[in-house]
Parts: structure tokens; C-alpha cells; sequence
């Protein structure tokens, strides 16, 4: 499963000064998916021996081992895998790795001198860390929920009820035990939201938060948050604490954050568009992004998940675009062509301190596959 150390422990594998073949491939299905993966995976693999053709004979012989290899065994891209898969091979070196991925990704087959794990990066930049507290009568357990892995992260237990004091007089000593009860539950619902707060501010914290159990454990606990826990709180459950496992508190988590996620990109999108269409400071399509994020006035990158789009750099000036021109249009030297020129335009606005955000579900971006908040206003007569 992806997550740093499996990111770091590919940076380090030892190549032996052969290429290494990375492939990613987009198991979700979505309108770039209407053509099988096999058919896809064909096209980003021919891509990949046109572009190693300068290479030493050697290291072209590596590649060709490689492309020969994941042409062959197609079917290691299999749906049953999720949202998506990257595969990293370097025949020469005797690596192959695959890596199971959280979320659909840009599809695309690079060579390069060690594995390309931007897009890698990329994900675990993009995925919120979850809190899911789901509450019972006398005891909660707090989960941790991110990319898609649920695991435990502490169990709490309160004082018992004592049901004995049940009966004897019946209306006025009823009463007082459904009082005393009352007063054990809302004890209770403060010790989790105090416990939560704590854990929101130490132990490695968490971006969001959703809260599971009965309906009145539930409403209680969230009433008794801090204003700016409770702001986390990004949906509700309802499940049956008694007969709870893992599985069934993941099969909701999942369910609330892909929710919540579609709200959140379809509201980002919308105010995306809003603004470029009342001619604010936000633009929409490739040639348009590359214009400004060449000015470096991005502040956030909109990018929606599906093809790679070939491009040029320009070794002289770092302009990038969709051209493939050898020389640069600005300063006349020469250019390099990049498999991907929606990476260079997410490096290139990270390292100008903005930031990059990834549109997972199909919707307007779609059109346009990407779109950029600007900084300050451009005029956009860098259209070359
Ligand atoms: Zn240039």
C-alpha cells in the first residue's frame, strides 16, 4: 500500500546505472477508461521505445526487456486492484515492483534514471488524514482512516451504569436513575470530544473528522466538541456498536469521505469557474496554464485526473508547453520533450510556493483538464 516509507524505499533501490520503466495506469472506470486497459497500456508502452531510442544499447535493451514483459502480462492490471496501479521495472536491474494505489491517477509510462514517484508524492499530499470516532453507550473507538486503510487508534472506556439501581420505588426513583443516566451519557460524550480535541492537537493530528454510532451518541458527542473540532466533522454514520468490525466501520468511512470528497472538488470547481467566467483572476485549459503558470501567478493548480499530455522545456528559460518545438519560442534554445507537461506545470508552481490539487471525479474540469488560480491579475499576451 502507498505510503512513505514504500515512496522512499523505491528513491533508494540501487538501478545499476540502468533506466527504470514506470508505469501508471487508471483502474477506475471514467471517460478515458471507455478504451480497455489493455489497448491503453499498448499506446503508453510504444510511447515508451520511441523515447529510449537515443539511449545506450544497453540500457535500450533493458527497456525493450521491460516493455516486452508488461506487454505479455497485460492482466497484472486487473480492475480487482481498485483505483489504480504503478508499476516500476528495470529488467537490467532486476527490479519489479507494483504498487497498489488509493485513487485514479494520470495515466502515463516514463523511463527514466530511478523510478518517477512524483505522482506518488503528489497522492499523499492530496489525501486528508481522517479521524472516525465511533461512539457507543460507555466507550468509543477512534480510528485512523487514510488512503483508503483504516486502522485502530485508541479505545475508550467510561463508568458503568449501574442497571441494579433499576426498580424498587417505580415513578420518582425511575426518574432519578434516568437523570443519573443522562448525566453518565453527557460525561461521557465530553470525555471523547475532549479526548478528540487532544488527539486533533498532538499525536500527529488529523485534517478531518467523522463521528459513527446511534443517533443520540452521535448528536451528543458532536455538541460536545470545540467550535473548531466540530468544524472538521465531515459526516455521520449510523452503525451498531455492539456488532461493529473493521471491515463494516471502513465500508462507512469510505462511503462518507468519497462523498464528502465529491462535494468539496464539485464546490471548488464551481468557484473555479465562476471566477474565469466574471473574468476574475482564475483561468481554465492547458495553453491558458501554461501562459501563467510561465509568469509563475499561480497560486493553485486545479488538475483533473486522466491523460498524460506530451510537451516541451526549454533548458534555457524553464517555459513550458504543449508545443513540441525543438528551440524556444522566448529565448531560442533548444527544448526537451517531457511525457507529461501537466507534471512539469505542478513542479514548476510547488517549487513557486503555490499548490497543487487534484480533481478525482469527472465534472466540468474534465473538459479542460486543468485550470489555475492566479496570484494577481495577467494580461495573457504570452500566448506562445
Ligand atoms: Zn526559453
Amino acid at each position: 500500500m502507498l505510503d512513505q516509507v514504500s515512496i522512499d524505499r523505491l528513491r533508494r533501490m540501487d538501478t545499476r546505472g540502468f533506466p527504470v520503466l514506470s508505469v501508471y495506469v487508471n483502474l477506475q472506470p471514467g471517460p478515458e477508461s471507455l478504451r480497455g486497459v489493455p489497448a491503453r497500456i499498448k499506446d503508453l508502452l510504444a510511447h515508451v521505445e520511441k523515447d529510449s531510442e537515443d539511449l545506450p544499447r544497453d540500457q535500450r535493451l533493458s527497456v525493450r526487456a521491460d516493455v516486452a514483459a508488461l506487454s505479455r502480462d497485460v492482466s497484472r492490471f486487473g480492475p480487482d486492484l481498485g483505483h489504480g496501479v504503478a508499476v516500476f521495472r528495470s529488467n537490467g536491474a532486476a527490479i519489479d515492483q507494483q504498487l497498489v494505489l488509493p485513487g485514479p491517477v494520470r495515466e502515463r509510462a516514463v523511463i527514466d534514471s530511478g523510478a518517477y514517484l512524483r505522482p506518488l508524492e503528489a497522492m499523499i499530499e492530496h489525501y486528508p488524514h481522517y479521524c472516525v470516532a465511533v461512539v457507543g453507550r460507555r466507550f468509543a473507538s477512534i480510528f485512523r482512516f487514510v488512503m483508503d486503510e483504516l486502522e485502530t487508534w485508541e479505545e475508550m472506556r467510561d463508568e458503568e451504569i449501574r442497571k441494579s439501581n433499576y426498580g424498587g420505588f417505580a415513578g420518582y426513583e425511575e426518574q432519578r436513575v434516568r437523570a443519573r443516566a443522562d448525566e453518565v451519557a453527557s460525561k461521557h460524550y465530553r470525555n471523547v470530544a475532549a479526548r478528540l480535541a487532544e488527539l486533533k492537537r498532538t499525536d500527529g493530528g488529523f485534517d478531518l473528522l467523522m463521528v459513527g454510532g446511534p443517533e443520540p451518541h452521535v448528536e451528543g458527542t458532536i455538541e460536545a466538541l470545540p467550535p473548531d473540532v466540530a468544524a472538521l466533522v465531515v459526516g455521520t454514520f449510523s452503525i451498531d456498536p455492539g456488532t461493529m468490525t473493521p471491515a463494516t466501520v471502513l465500508e462507512h468511512a469510505r462511503r462518507v469521505a468519497t462523498a464528502w470528497d465529491a462535494r468539496e472538488e464539485e464546490r471548488l470547481v464551481a468557484e473555479l469557474f465562476d471566477t474565469a467566467s466574471a473574468g476574475g483572476r482564475a483561468v481554465l485549459g492547458l495553453d491558458e496554464v501554461c501562459s501563467v503558470v510561465n509568469q509563475r501567478a499561480v497560486d493553485t493548480l486545479y488538475v483533473q485526473a486522466g491523460r498524460a499530455v506530451p510537451g516541451s522545456v526549454c533548458t534555457g528559460c524553464g517555459k513550458v508547453s504543449v508545443d513540441v518545438a525543438p528551440v524556444c519560442s522566448v529565448c531560442g534554445a533548444p527544448t526537451r520533450p517531457v511525457p507529461d507537461v501537466i507534471d512539469r506545470l505542478s513542479e514548476s508552481v510547488r517549487s513557486g510556493g503555490g499548490t497543487v490539487r487534484h480533481i478525482l471525479n469527472p465534472g466540468p474540469l474534465s473538459e479542460f483538464e486543468v485550470g489555475a488560480r492566479l496570484r494577481y491579475s495577467t494580461l495573457l499576451v504570452d500566448a506562445t
